[in-house]
């Protein structure tokens, strides 16, 4: 599919995208600040739910002036309920080392910007191209998934071959003109059209240039092995209160939550129960008896299931306070602490704090 038949598939792309093209606030703009933004969003959340979430840190943080001028703390409670708060912690380096070592100006070429901390080839590959037009393809699971049906692809999708000729296609395809227009183009296409499981062939502009559509194969095209299985794991959570405060822990270390704060937790095997020494591990104080324990809560991350029960207790009359791992909180102040959204929905069933006010 050389010359003219790229050429025809190009403008039959360009000619669906000025019908079909969704209307979504990171398109009203050109701002690199703006375009990473969304795009850091949308790395891991859908546009339905980005949407929001991208208005209410673009009315937070308007520029990159003032992310840079906040504090960790600030942006990841104005992440709160994204998840995957690593995106986060990268937004707020990025705007420090940009303000600090490029005069506040974004790079504009994939090269320079994939050396800024959470930005991969795609996003560097998305801002260059639509805040800057350089001529770059975006390649995202939207695109791959054209591409591989379009040409008849067979490979599985993760193998280095596949990813080969797919930058060699999608490069040739890509509008020299303007390159951001047709890689938004794509991943509309390719959210809207050529959709994962069963694609809208009949009513689509390319099925008779469609390779996988010409011989049947739209719904085993792209080939993917089978996935990774979930880790499950077991965490139960101490609410241990005094007088109105309650304990809490902040995470650090190579795990899930870096820096985000939660109960004292004791992580058990699945099937077995916390026990005095558990909590003693988890707190310095011995004998703690639980009075109230909750439903299982479970969340879902990318490769791990958390199923996490919370246990309420009292620190035992005459013991001592727990160790500094643990800081003391005003219950009605845990909103202001950035949390996993799975503590925040146990919070918000339980009744401990006013959580849904402060949250
Ligand atoms: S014909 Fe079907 S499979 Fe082919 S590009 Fe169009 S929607 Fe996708």
């Amino acid at each position: 599919m050389k010359g003219s038949v790229s050429e025809t598939i190009r403008s039959k792309i360009k000619a669906w995208y000025r019908k079909n093209r969704r209307d979504l606030p990171w398109r009203k703009t050109s701002d690199p600040y703006h375009i990473w933004v969304s795009e850091i969003i949308l790395q891991q959340t859908r546009v339905s739910q980005g949407i929001g979430h991208y208005l209410k840190f673009v009315s937070r943080f308007p520029d990159l002036k003032t992310l840079a001028a906040a504090t960790e703390e600030d942006v990841l409670k104005t992440w709160q309920g994204m998840g995957y708060y690593t995106r986060a912690r990268n937004l707020y380096k990025t705007a420090v080392l940009i303000t600090n070592s490029y005069n506040g100006i974004f790079p504009g070429t994939p090269e320079e910007l994939v050396k800024l901390p959470g930005i991969g080839s795609y996003t560097a590959a998305a801002i260059a191209s639509i805040a800057y037009r350089y001529p770059v393809p975006t390649i995202d699971a939207n695109v791959i998934r054209i591409i591989a049906r379009l040409y008849g692809m067979q490979q599985d999708i993760h193998s280095v071959g596949l990813k080969k000729k797919i930058e060699t296609l999608t490069m040739e395809l890509l509008d020299q003109e303007n390159p951001g227009e047709f890689n938004q183009a794509m991943m509309d296409f390719g959210s809207l059209q050529c959709t994962p499981g069963v694609p809208g062939c009949s009513s689509c502009p390319l099925n008779q240039y469609c390779k996988a559509h010409l011989t049947g194969m739209e719904d085993k095209i792209p080939m993917r092995k089978e996935k990774k299985k979930l880790q499950h794991r077991y965490f139960h959570y101490l609410v241990l209160t005094d007088h109105g405060h309650v304990w809490l822990h902040k995470r650090t270390g190579n795990d899930i939550w870096h820096s985000l704060y939660e109960f004292p937790l004791a992580e058990m095997p699945a099937g077995k129960q916390p026990d005095a020494e558990s909590w003693y591990k988890a707190t310095g104080i011995p004998d703690i008896q639980p009075e109230k324990i909750s439903k299982t809560y479970r969340h879902t991350l990318s490769h791990q299931m958390i199923h996490a029960t919370f246990y309420q207790a009292t620190i035992p009359p005459g013991h001592k306070q727990p160790g500094d791992e643990l800081v003391r909180v005003p219950v009605q102040s845990i909103g202001t602490y950035p949390l996993p959204v799975l503590i925040a929905r146990y919070l918000a069933d339980s009744g401990t704090a006013d959580y849904r006010q402060k949250g």
